[in-house]
């Protein structure tokens, strides 16, 4: 146990909703072995994956926590409904955690404090609630308060998360004979590995690679862990330029979610994808402890989420 952990109310909904998850995920794995294995369950399971994975990283991360780019309502509505299907929480709470997560890197106040040890960035903060009054200091999120759906999303979370996730699949898997392995493979083997991509970010990504960027933080760089998240791995970087709607900012470095973004700019689904200048980011190569003339690139500003916010840490 953590010495924070030591302090909070154990959110049991969530601990017991994480424990069963991980034992029907166990569950899956058994049914494909015993003679239940249907190739169209699988791939389902593979695409379900990349929606919702794609719906966390390009949808809850970089446009709805950090407003690094603008895009068509249609495709915000396909990230919310996925994004509900990721079962991380709706879209306005995971927000609401992540810009106190960039605000107060590394103290008390961020949710997922990486110095308190990789089991507590990882899982254990999600098994407990936060304290209020680290909710209220954290930044606003007016800007999602004030989208329509957004609103809905948060309001009907859960009938979402349940229909998308669980009940479709499953109506899907009749059409071949295997509606309850769609249902164990979508609905928890799919799951459990996308929690644990995603919990990389707050874990390995604040312990695992380079700081190229930034001395200041625990973040990293490292293309192993962007490999397992979809482009999240460039930690380091994204970390100094959260508003950057790249977190591998060189072209080779593996971003599936910057390459998807810049290839839908194309076609007019998205706009202003938000660039740091290439002299910023030289800069920040050159002095990555940040001197005191140094431009505050990590800082969120208003500028940088959309709102203003209550304080840096950093
Ligand atoms: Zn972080
Ligand atoms: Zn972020």
């Amino acid at each position: 146990m953590t010495t924070v952990a030591a302090g909070r109310k154990i959110n049991w909904t969530n601990t017991l909703f994480i424990a069963a998850a991980h034992l029907v995920a166990v569950g899956a794995i058994v049914w494909m072995a015993t003679g239940h294995f249907y190739w169209q369950s699988f791939v389902m399971g593979l695409v379900m994956l990349e929606l919702c994975s794609i719906s966390i990283t390009a949808g809850y991360h970089r446009l709805f926590s950090h407003r690094a780019y603008k895009a068509a309502p249609w495709y915000r509505a396909i990230l919310l409904i996925f994004g509900a299907a990721s079962v991380q929480n709706s879209a306005l709470a995971w927000s609401r955690d992540h810009r106190r997560h960039h605000t107060f890197t590394d103290t008390d106040l961020d949710p997922y404090n990486a110095k308190e040890g990789f089991w507590w960035s990882h899982v254990l903060w999600v098994l407990h609630d936060a304290p209020e009054d680290h909710v209220a200091k954290g930044p606003r999120v007016t800007d999602l308060e004030d989208d329509p759906l957004v609103r809905f999303q948060h309001k009907y979370y859960v009938p979402i998360a349940i229909l998308f996730a669980a009940v479709i699949p499953m109506c899907l898997g009749f059409l071949w004979g295997d509606p309850i392995g769609a249902l164990l493979i979508c609905g928890f083997l799919r799951l459990v590995v996308q929690w644990h991509m995603t919990f990389t970010i707050n874990s390995l990504a604040h312990m695992v690679g380079t700081q190229p960027y930034s001395t200041r933080n625990t973040s990293r760089d490292s293309g192993l862990i962007a490999f397992v998240s979809w482009g999240e791995g460039y930690h380091n970087f994204h970390h100094r330029f959260q508003a950057d709607y790249r977190n591998g900012v060189r072209w080779w470095q593996f971003d599936p979610t910057k390459w998807m973004l810049w290839t839908l700019q194309w076609v007019k689904v998205v706009s202003d994808l938000r660039r740091t200048p290439d002299a910023t980011i030289q800069r920040a190569l050159a002095n990555p402890r940040h001197a005191d003339d140094a431009p505050r690139e990590s800082a969120p500003t208003a500028d940088a989420v959309g709102v203003p916010v209550a304080a840096s840490a950093d």
